[in-house]
């Protein structure tokens, strides 16, 4: 199961690599979503179909879905998942409305009032994957906030199944979030349809969402065109557990991750190689009967335990690491997250699952990952806005403020920059 490493015995060098997600076959990959990209740009609808034919086993030629097949495809949800989505959404509401503050207006000098106001980014794109798995709880995690900041047009991409339609949860998500029309496209594809627009696909200003590798490629290269959220690949989590940890609880988490996708990641970091070897026993029990075993096992080829001396040198390695999720399974978590420097989602404790974060606690799952948590955050209300400054000064802040103006503008060689404040000042 998990291969073993002694942080002791690893070298810089050694940690480095065992903590970069470079994956071997990246350039083929681009290569690929280069040609994608250039035949959604010339070829627009008519790509985008051959894709869905090529891909994603439609054969058909709708690249949308209207409200009236949504409601239809959404009345074939069960009343449990009806209920669970709903809770999901009251929770994740809950939680991303806090993040919605109003900011103070600042007197910088007499007379000078300065502030911030929130805008919505107008026109938003998001995809939600639909390749491996669907996720619908991606679409949540991306909508909810999205029409929290209040953003006006939301564009939602989606690859089709065989029979050109989504999965029913995915159209009772539209539904229950007033979403009238689901975009039939899938990875690279899609991403380049929202970027440059295409005759059925507007154009949009930010795209949003995870996805595999192709989709995180696409991204990566439509920045001329768009904005997108951040980078945000194949799933991972980071454990650090000290040895009064429920190996049984480890196996289990570490498994959720694993299931997500072949690329994805897996690390326990402990202070107890009893723990260790007692989670890769549960990990043994548990995987056979999952039915994403073969991916599981893939995905645990590329994952590893390291044993630590102190859950000290554990953050230390969890900070070099950058994980997307990151679970504390140790004795009194909160007197340790001061020690969390880079991570996307902390769960804090044995009783707090890393899918609760996935589903339905209320914090967002679209994180990043690959190390990039060392720089971004994970997608929020804030994600969907754009901060705009104002100021007013009246004559009294003209006359305080004026002369450092004068100053600095002169030192610049800017004279039309004085010259506009001379002339107010006389
Ligand atoms: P996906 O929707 O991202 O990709 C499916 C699409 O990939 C297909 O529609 C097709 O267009 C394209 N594709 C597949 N094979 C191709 C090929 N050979 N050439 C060109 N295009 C090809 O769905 P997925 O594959 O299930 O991946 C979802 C990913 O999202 C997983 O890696 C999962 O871990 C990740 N994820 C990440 C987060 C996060 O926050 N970081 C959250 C949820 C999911």
């Amino acid at each position: 199961m998990l291969k073993i490493y002694n942080l002791k015995e690893l070298s810089k060098s050694k940690i480095e690599e065992i903590s970069s997600r470079a994956l071997t076959d990246d350039k083929d990959i681009e290569v690929d979503v280069k040609v994608i990209l250039e035949g959604v740009k010339s070829d627009g609808d008519e790509y985008l179909k051959s894709c869905n034919k090529r891909f994603d086993n439609y054969n058909g030629d709708n690249l949308y879905l209207e409200l009236s097949t949504l409601q239809e495809l959404a009345s074939k949800v069960s009343e449990d998942l009806q209920l669970a989505i709903k809770t999901a959404i009251t929770n994740i509401k809950k939680f991303h409305q806090t993040q919605l503050i109003k900011e103070e207006r600042i007197e910088t000098t007499k007379g000078v009032v300065c502030w911030r106001e929130n805008r919505a980014i107008e026109k938003v794109g998001l995809y939600v994957p639909g390749g491996s798995a669907v996720l619908p709880s991606t679409f949540l995690m991306l909508a909810i906030p999205a029409l929290i900041a209040g953003c006006k047009d939301i564009v939602v991409c989606t690859p089709p199944n065989d029979k050109g339609l989504v999965n029913p949860a995915i159209a009772f998500c539209a539904i229950s979030l007033g979403i009238d029309k689901i975009y039939l496209a899938g990875g690279a594809q899609a991403i380049g349809a929202m970027a440059f627009g295409t005759p059925s696909i507007p154009k949009v200003y930010k795209i949003f969402g995870p996805g595999n590798r192709y989709v995180n490629f696409a991204k990566s290269l439509v920045q001329k065109w768009t904005a997108i959220d951040l980078p945000a690949g194949p799933s991972e989590v980071l454990i650090i557990a000290d040895e009064f940890a429920n190996p049984e609880f480890l196996a289990a988490d570490l498994l959720a991750q694993a299931e997500h996708g072949s690329d994805s990641q897996v690390v326990l970091v402990s202070t107890s190689s009893d723990i260790l070897d007692k989670t890769n026993r549960a990990i043994a029990e548990q995987f056979t009967n999952l039915p994403r075993k073969e991916i599981a096992l893939n995905a645990l080829k590329n994952s590893y335990g390291v044993l630590i001396d102190r859950l000290e040198d554990g953050f230390s390695f969890s900070n070099e690491y950058a994980p997307e999720h990151l679970i504390l399974a140790v004795n009194n978590p909160e007197s340790y997250t001061h020690l969390i420097i880079n991570a996307g989602s902390v769960f804090l404790g044995n009783y707090t699952p890393e899918s609760a974060g996935d589903y339905a606690s209320g914090t967002n799952h679209t994180l990043p990952t690959a190390g990039n948590a060392k720089a971004y955050s994970g997608v929020s209300v804030d994600s969907f806005l754009k901060k705009i400054t104002f100021q007013k000064i009246n004559k009294e802040g003209i006359n305080n403020l004026g002369n450092t103006i004068e100053i600095l503008a002169e030192a610049e060689g800017l004279q039309a920059h004085k010259n506009s404040v001379t002339l107010r000042l006389k």
